[in-house]
């Protein structure tokens, strides 16, 4: 898996230290035990399907789907399997609408990150239900959205409903590592099949839980942009014995120590300004008043220090650039000949990864270092490319509204946060190709239960039921039906 997905969508970003008093536990979602049944079935197959990027295989899990879908009463050509080659199959499924607006896009990755049996307490290719949970790879990133998504189709083909608009759903290789992103792969080659008005992406948001009390309803609505830039200095080198004041690898430290001085500019947008004008509602005390205090125009200089102090906040605020890794010399006795660092930048939207190393150029000051773009491939590039993505928006009403209604309806009380994430999902290509995206799913997971990548990953059974019951009550209500 690369560093540039590292903690995607399931890293829940926020983390609350406060007790919500206004929450409730949540209503127990009322599942018919045939469609429990069904969710469940689904979930077991996709947990026993191996879909890591090492020996797996994604479009064993799309054609198992697909099967699943046909013998629901969809008709062969609403559904498709196809992709770059056999081991990489995305499956695509459509539900025709009245054609009132455009369709709906959900998006959910099949792939999982790898998973040592001797690492597990159980095997992770194995469904196992214990003590109130599911375990398995993929448990919480992200089979079980992948699961909620399907059964959620079905139900509404079975029942013959009828939404407004077309929905559509694919679901993808390649998100959590390897060359066939499935949905980078469907933009450029079959973008007709999910031209969408808007996206709504499983694999990020969800509801965060501590000790078991639902917090905060998160909507992904903004995720920033990874850069690496490596930094290098370069001399004649010579002999030890004889240093002369020149010396690449003092370069390279001179412009890290400027770099670690350096604060990239505050700035917020709208949905940074939305997350601390809700999060400041929960929180309390000190931080509640240093979260209004940045959102007054100027901004409070005292709030902005103290937030600026909290990693998790001075990433929401600002683009951060940290060197991660540094080498240089060649022999104990000699001058340098070369010296480098990287360094590692989370861009804020609406800036792009070329901006960011001039910028760094800038902050640097020494002709004598070049300041090189580093792709997810690892190249090495003289410019970085300019692409900003599209600007974060206000969550738009025909996406939350509905929204809202269901999360008061099962999660009473639990307000519905939008979120910006430091790390990057599937979003990030949609976003580019100009289609509004939304990171949400009903699962809850407590903050201090994050297991996804991890070992012994797993999700409460009661979560995954409710989850079910959510999106099939939020999907009907984005598209016409009624609650
Ligand atoms: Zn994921």
């Amino acid at each position: 898996m690369p560093l540039v997905v590292a903690g995607a969508g399931r890293l829940r970003f926020l983390a609350f230290s406060l007790l919500l008093s206004l929450a409730t536990v949540p209503t127990l979602a009322q599942l018919d035990p045939q469609t429990k049944q069904l969710s469940r079935d689904i979930f077991q197959q996709l947990i026993e399907i191996n879909t890591t990027d090492s020996v797996g295989s994604t479009t064993v899990a799309a054609n198992a789907i697909a099967k699943r879908l046909l013998d629901a009463g969809f008709p062969n050509q609403d559904v498709v399997v196809l992709g770059p080659n056999d081991r990489k199959g995305n499956m695509v499924a459509r539900i025709h609408g009245t054609g009132a607006a455009k369709p709906i896009l959900f998006i959910g990755h099949l792939d999982v990150v790898e998973a040592l049996r001797s690492d597990w307490t159980t095997d992770p290719f194995k469904f196992i239900e214990k003590d109130g949970y599911f375990y398995g790879r993929g448990t919480q990133d992200m089979k079980e959205s992948a699961a909620v998504l399907v059964t959620t189709f079905i139900r509404l083909k079975k029942e013959g409903f009828r939404p407004d608009r077309d929905l559509i759903l694919a679901l993808t290789a390649d998100e959590e590592g390897g060359k066939s992103n499935g949905v980078n792969w469907l933009l450029k080659n079959h973008r007709d099949l999910i031209e969408a008005a808007f996206v709504l992406n499983s694999d990020a948001g969800g509801v965060d839980l501590e000790h078991g009390k639902p917090l905060t309803f998160n909507v992904e609505a903004s995720e920033k942009l990874y850069g690496d830039y490596q930094l290098t200095a370069t001399n004649a080198g010579g002999h030890s014995s004889l240093p002369g004041p020149d010396n690449a690898i003092y370069h390279i430290a001179d412009a890290l120590t400027r770099l670690q001085a350096y604060t990239f500019p505050f700035e917020l947008n709208p949905v940074t300004r939305a997350y601390f004008a809700r999060t400041s509602m929960l929180e309390s005390g000190g931080t509640a008043a240093d979260m209004k205090g940045i959102l007054e125009n100027p901004p409070a200089t005292e709030a902005l220090a103290h937030l600026s102090a909290i990693p998790k906040y001075n990433a929401t605020i600002r683009t951060t650039c940290v060197a991660t890794r540094l080498s240089g010399g060649h022999a104990n006795n000699a001058l340098p000949q070369t010296a480098s660092a990287n360094v590692n930048c989370r861009i804020l939207p609406g800036h792009s990864r070329e901006e960011i190393r001039q910028q760094l150029i800038q902050i640097f000051n020494d002709p004598k270092i070049t300041v090189c773009y580093v792709t997810d491939a690892g190249e090495v590039k003289d410019t970085a490319p300019e692409s900003k993505g599209v600007p974060p928006t206000e969550l738009q009403p025909e996406v939350v509204q509905p929204l809202e209604k269901v999360v008061a309806q099962m999660w009473p009380g639990v307000p519905v946060v939008p979120v910006m994430e430091a790390g990057a999902s599937d979003a990030k290509y949609t976003s580019e190709a100009a289609l509004p995206t939304y990171g949400i799913n009903g699962i809850a997971i407590d903050i201090d239960d994050v297991r996804a990548h991890g070992k012994d990953e797993r999700v409460a059974v009661d979560s995954y039921y409710h989850g079910v019951e959510f999106y099939y009550r939020y999907v009907k209500l984005l598209s016409g039906g009624k609650s």
